[in-house]
């Protein structure tokens, strides 16, 4: 066997309704005593409640999805002016995504709080946007110091929200099994976070205000962003990338929408990976694992009823082909990528797109 992984440097706590305390003592670590608490308007009284005991300096609450680059030069500069020493940042994947865009250019160590299950505090994955062109790249200095998991933060996401981000998730685990740079490591952890929002999701549907099934989906979206990270993008985030980036459809709904039309596309030519990740969901087939999962939580269905304009499938095919990984399991034609596109834009059976030559 040989295989390089490189693990990244962060400490994890899962602390359930116990957040202030955790964020205080992690802040502390960090040596902080000038905190700037980066929170959209929608999450300023969480923010508040969970660093009440913190030494703040500025609440900044400008967070836009997917990092305009306008809005990343102004946290930076009010990070500058305030003599900022550590950023928290109480939130989603766009909330996380402005501390990590401060923390590339100053280096000011970041204390992640999340409340979706986006699973960006544990990836060195930065995004920005300009003039409607996201640019990604990675960088140490991006990546959160600590995690701060708390399930009581998420009991206020609506339950729809839940269930597209957790399905988010579960397409961080479902690429990792075969992103370019996938290992055994990444499989490994990759498998488990199947296995847990599997448990987490339906349970979470079935008692939205109860905590065990959040706190399933959090510890599945640690485990999910650390493969998918070590993995790399495999063919599901290059296309929802192309599809969130040039046609602005929103980020999760679309990962929810787009998953079982890559997973049956790349099953048959995957053996090994469709059988484990059958065996996670305690299914006979990966694809009717996944099916059934998305039956019980009511997961959004099309790419249609999320903006995305059936004209528009021929340019996404071209902008897709550009960015298709090399090892994806099986060879991605662009009359193959256009009927994936145009089943996850009807919300057709998936199965349709099944090789069944093999
Ligand atoms: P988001 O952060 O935009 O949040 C979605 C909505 O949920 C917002 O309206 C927000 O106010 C609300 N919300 C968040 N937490 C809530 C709570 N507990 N209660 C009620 N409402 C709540 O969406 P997201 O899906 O978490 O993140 C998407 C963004 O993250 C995208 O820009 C994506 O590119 C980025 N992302 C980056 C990485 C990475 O590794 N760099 C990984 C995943 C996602």
């Amino acid at each position: 066997m040989r295989f390089e992984h490189e693990t990244l440097a962060q400490r994890v706590r899962f602390a359930t309704g116990q957040a202030p305390a955790t964020i205080c003592a992690e802040v502390q670590r960090l040596g902080g005593s000038r905190v700037m608490v980066i929170a959209s308007a929608d999450e300023a009284d969480l923010a508040n409640e969970v660093t009440a005991d913190v030494p703040v300096v500025l609440h900044h609450r400008e967070v836009v999805m997917h990092v305009p680059v306008a809005c990343a030069e102004r946290a930076r500069a009010a990070a500058v002016e305030h003599e900022v020493d550590v950023l928290v940042s109480v939130g989603g994947g766009s909330t996380t995504g402005l501390a990590k865009a401060v923390a590339l250019t100053s280096g000011i160590p970041i204390v992640a709080v999340p409340t979706t299950y986006a699973g960006s505090e544990a990836t060195s994955v930065w995004g920005l946007t300009e003039a409607a062109r996201k640019t990604t790249g990675v960088d140490a200095r991006v990546l959160p110091r600590s995690i701060v998991y708390d399930a009581t933060l998420t009991l206020s996401l609506p339950l729809a929200l839940t269930v597209a981000s957790g399905l988010n998730a579960l397409a961080h685990c479902v690429d990792a099994m075969w992103g370019p740079r996938t290992d055994p490591i990444d499989q490994a952890l990759a498998v488990e976070g199947v296995r847990a929002l599997a448990a987490g999701l339906p349970a979470v549907a079935a008692d939205p205000t109860g905590l065990r099934g959040r706190e399933q989906m959090l510890y599945a979206t640690y485990l999910a962003a650390v493969a998918f990270s070590s993995a790399g993008s495999g063919l599901h985030h290059k296309i929802c990338h192309v599809l969130g980036g040039a046609f602005n459809l929103p980020h999760a709904q679309t990962h929810a929408v787009v998953l079982p039309y890559v997973l049956a596309f790349n099953a048959s030519a995957a053996p090994d990976t469709e059988r484990r990740i059958a065996e996670a969901f305690g299914a006979t087939t990966a694809l009717d694992g996944l099916q059934a999962l998305r039956r019980t939580v009511d997961a959004p269905r099309a790419l249609r009823d999320f903006g995305f304009d059936e004209a528009d499938i021929d340019h996404a095919v071209t902008a897709i082909q550009e960015v298709v990984p090399a090892s994806n399991p099986r060879k991605v034609t662009d009359d193959g990528l256009r009927q994936l596109l145009r089943a996850a834009w009807h919300g057709a059976d998936p199965s349709q797109l099944t090789r069944r030559d093999n």
